[in-house]
């Protein structure tokens, strides 16, 4: 199967070929770790969690990592408010952070990298770009020098003499060129700091991912690196320029980018108060809800949250689970054993749709219509068995490759005993009974 990926610095849809046959490694950045994600972190982790499954389906070896940035100036403050220690602080949401992934059934990554585990190598890292002339000292920092890589601006596309004016970038005197970005930086403040021959300090978090990807693959260039689209610039494009400068790489092949979440068609931020917490949309509405919230959208097409929004996204995955349930419930009632058999056209559509640049919303076409096939197959009191396990199985393989959690429940005899004292009413024409046995049984979910 052909699969194409969008990528952002080429910025077109290309065939995906791996660097070694069958294997594939992502990394993708994961959060600042001094406060609870909000919806907006979860979605690149839940596109790139269907990306990891879909590839693993299709017998990839998938090597997906994500970083923790466990020392930053902002899990200083807040230890500082909270009067805790930094590593109670960070260790506290990198817990929280798991929990979160936990909760919307996102696979186990390859290697959850932290920041403070790199910081030799970040400092040789460092250092070598000084002794390659692509980074200065400036007063008491270490700048990267922009004008030493011949295409910087080469993702985000923007020109340079933009970037070097534009209004995001802050003013520094110290600093050669208004892109030039701070590798180190000398601290005086009463966080943790590091020793390093330029001085005693912090890095900058555009080494960090860098340094992080080359160490934990073990190599200059990887297959897939992704993130939302903020980080696009200045982040991502930092991390080529340094990748540029001491490996002439691109850092990886394709570069994926995942849209934002708004809140109510507004952007999502805390001065309005509505950056909703991941944890807390969950508690209401369930992983499941969240995660078909998360993918009913293309992933680089920006989303809005609203409550009808996602009430209809839990009402739809609650349904085709639901479909499930009765159909493995129906077997059970009927003496009747699901084989072991899918429909291979169909799912076979369904993954080209995901080939398509994870075209979920396309794939879950035919996750509808197969839940309306089951359906339709309840009202025959005769199991086909044939057929309505290659339902079963269908179904349950896409739900499956989405990341949905399948928690199916097993009936008991006893539900079978009223099942059939149902039926013998019903032959009987005691419509009263049957109606009352019917409730019983509906009741319990079990018809
Ligand atoms: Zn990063």
């Amino acid at each position: 199967m052909k699969i194409k990926l969008f990528d952002t610095l080429t910025n077109s849809k290309r065939d995906f070929v791996p660097l070694k046959d069958n294997e594939v490694d992502i990394y993708y950045c994961g959060p600042t770790v001094y406060n609870y994600p909000h919806i907006g972190n979860m979605r690149s982790v839940v596109v790139f969690d269907v990306l990891t499954r879909f590839l693993q389906t299709l017998n990839f070896k998938v090597r997906c990592v994500r970083n923790y940035t466990d020392i930053d100036d902002k899990i200083i403050n807040k230890a500082l408010q909270e009067n805790k220690t930094e590593k109670e602080i960070s260790e506290f949401y990198i817990d929280s952070y798991a929990k979160t992934c936990d909760d919307l059934n996102v696979l186990k990554m390859y290697e959850t990298p932290k920041v403070s585990n790199y910081m030799d190598k970040i400092i040789n890292f460092i250092d070598v770009l000084l002794e390659k002339k692509a980074a200065y000292k400036a007063g008491d920092d270490v700048f990267f020098s922009t004008s030493s890589v011949s295409d910087y601006g080469c993702l985000s596309k923007m020109k340079i003499d933009v970037l070097e004016h534009g209004s995001r970038i802050q003013k520094n005197s110290n600093k050669k060129n208004e892109t030039d970005f701070v590798l180190w930086k000398k601290t005086d403040d009463n966080g943790i700091k590091f020793d390093a021959k330029f001085g005693k300090g912090r890095p900058g978090w555009h080494t960090e991912c860098v340094v992080m990807v080359n160490s934990v693959f073990n190599k200059p260039l990887i297959d897939i690196h992704g993130g939302g689209f903020d980080l696009k610039f200045p982040h991502h494009e930092n991390e080529i320029a340094q990748s540029m400068a001491i490996h002439n790489t691109k850092l990886a092949n394709y570069w994926m980018h995942v849209g934002f979440v708004n809140v109510d068609n507004e952007k999502m931020s805390k001065s309005l108060n509505n950056d909703l917490k991941a944890k807390d949309i969950i508690e209401q509405y369930g992983g499941n809800a969240l995660r078909m919230f998360f993918i009913s959208t293309h992933y680089r097409s920006p989303i809005n949250f609203t409550s009808d929004i996602i009430l209809d996204c839990k009402q739809k995955i609650e349904k085709y689970i639901e479909a499930l349930q009765k159909l493995k419930n129906r077997f059970y009632l009927n003496f009747e054993t699901i084989i072991d058999k899918t429909d291979l056209d169909i799912l076979n559509k369904f993954f080209e749709s995901l080939a398509d640049d994870l075209n979920i919303s396309n794939a879950l076409v035919y996750v509808e219509q197969l839940t309306k096939l089951i359906n339709q197959s309840f009202r025959f009191s005769k199991v086909d068995v044939d057929k309505e396990s290659t339902y079963y199985n269908t179904l349950y393989k896409m739900l499956d490759t989405l990341g949905f959690k399948i928690e199916l429940k097993s009936l008991k005899e006893e539900d079978r005993q009223l099942f059939i004292e149902y039926n013998q009413a019903k032959a009987n024409k005691n419509f009263e009974l049957s109606d009352k046995l019917r409730e019983t049984l509906q009741k319990k979910g079990a018809i």
